[in-house]
């Protein structure tokens, strides 16, 4: 793939990495892996959930490096000044991880789902507050204008979308939070465009965004069915980004406020059909489960690698505290539930990208990783003892940034596509 596997090859090829890609793709086998006849029984027999495309391989192993090389070193500063730093933005462009799903003809990286899943699992390992930039963009963003986009649309957004836009979603109010549909947010016809009126929170993103996918009400004695889908420009006259939250964890992700005051937005601006945002946001959110289920996994699985070695090499008593019994069970423990959130979510990507259903899959994985990411957090602090409590290890950074996975809760009763008797929580 032109930049996410780039990361070795592109010293060879700098100019070319585009068509480097492609040529790669022609030469390469593409499927995820797939159902193969046993020889013996006669029997169909299925990979392992852990089995990889050599696509998915080469993804895994270029993120692994390039986060290691070109985003570690800037974590903690990012964390302390609550900044993400430029060149980090600039590199995840560079490296084709702003449009993994995106078709090569917009500039994309035309990968798959699942390898969107996995970059995400390989950032958040290292910063998780890349990983949600990365998250929103691929699994949000992008997914609405590729599902939903006019061909104009397309070719306006999703060119820069890949290359060196990022874009926002504009859901939730001050009043409207979990009951993210009884936003307030007005759009008014006028005729050939909107006038836009109200105010968002929590914006992911928003400081860099150059596009904001906005939820509106064209209607409001509609209700929810009222809800719109609208593309507004960051340069929109009477659109004010204000200023940033000064937030527990994921800190170097900016989360900002907006207001909108009469803002006009041409009607070809609507994304997908008028009173369908609902629907869409719906969709994008169920999808978008499975991406925090890999950020947790990764945040859990970063931590617990930092924490091993310490434990390997801190001795008291005479011995490794690694090697005491009382450790290891609670060791094994840790590691046994970061490896079954892994396996929730992979199953959860693998069904989403098969076309079968992945509600409640999706909704278990992300549930189920942002638990296992609080305990694996939690526990490391104490496997460390006190240094584990200091800013001299990352370890007190992952326990702040773990708690928006069980705190951003939005109820999915079966009147949204949930199961009956059940609210699957965001
Ligand atoms: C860092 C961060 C980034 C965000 N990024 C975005 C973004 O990019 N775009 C966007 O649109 N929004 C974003 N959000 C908003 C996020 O989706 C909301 O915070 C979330 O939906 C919860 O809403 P709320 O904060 O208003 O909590 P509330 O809805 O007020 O909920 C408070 C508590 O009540 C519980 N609760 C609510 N209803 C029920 C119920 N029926 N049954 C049981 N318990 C219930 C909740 O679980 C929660 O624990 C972000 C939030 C944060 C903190």
């Amino acid at each position: 793939m032109s930049s996410l596997v780039g990361f070795q090859t592109l010293r060879q090829f700098p100019r070319t990495p585009w068509g480097l890609y492609q040529s790669w793709l022609r030469r390469t086998s593409y499927a995820p892996p797939a159902a193969a006849s046993n020889q013996t029984g006669g029997l169909t027999s299925f990979p392992p959930l852990q089995t990889y495309s050599e696509e998915e391989s080469m993804t895994k192993e270029a993120v692994r490096k390039y986060a290691q090389e070109r985003i570690a070193p800037l974590v903690s500063k990012m964390d302390e000044n609550s900044a993400m730093d430029e060149e980090v933005i600039k590199s995840l462009f560079e490296q084709g991880l702003m449009g993994i799903e995106i078709d090569p003809e917009y500039g994309g990286t035309g990968s798959s789902f699942f390898s969107s899943i996995l970059v995400i699992e390989e950032l958040a390992k290292v910063d998780p507050s890349v990983a949600v930039l990365c998250d929103i963009q691929n699994t949000l963003i992008n997914t609405l204008f590729v599902k939903l986009g006019t061909p104009a649309q397309k070719e306006k957004y999703l060119t820069r979308l890949s290359t060196d836009m990022i874009g926002s979603f504009c859901l939730s109010e001050a009043e409207s939070g979990s009951d993210a549909f009884s936003l307030k947010t007005r759009a008014d016809k006028h005729k050939d465009y909107y006038i836009i009126n109200g105010s968002k929170m929590w914006i992911s993103n928003a400081e860099h965004a150059g596009v904001f996918l906005v939820m509106a009400n064209v209607d409001s004695s509609a209700g929810y069915r009222g809800i719109t889908c609208f593309i507004v420009d960051r340069d929109a006259e009477g659109l004010e980004i204000c200023k940033k939250e000064n937030k527990l964890g994921l800190r170097a992700s900016s989360t900002c406020p907006l207001n909108f005051d009469n803002v006009k937005v041409p009607e070809k601006n609507i994304l997908g059909e008028v009173g369908h945002g609902y629907k869409y946001a719906i969709g994008m959110l169920n999808e978008g489960r499975i991406g925090i289920g890999a950020q947790m996994l990764g945040l859990a699985q970063g931590c617990f690698d930092h924490t091993i070695p310490y434990t390997r090499q801190r001795v008291q008593f005479g011995k490794r505290i690694f090697d005491f019994q009382g450790m290891q069970h609670q060791i094994a423990h840790v590691a046994t539930q970061i490896e079954a959130a892994r396996l929730l979510t992979y199953n959860a990507a693998r069904l989403r990208e098969a076309g079968r259903p992945f509600i409640k899959e999706a909704c278990m994985a992300k549930y189920f990783s942002a638990e296992v990411a609080t305990l694996t957090t939690s526990k490391c602090i104490e496997w460390m003892g006190g240094v584990g409590f200091t800013k001299d290890y990352p370890i007190e950074k992952y326990y702040r940034d773990c708690k928006i996975g069980n705190s951003g809760v939005a109820v999915i009763g079966p009147e949204w596509g949930g199961i009956s008797g059940c609210n699957w929580t965001l």
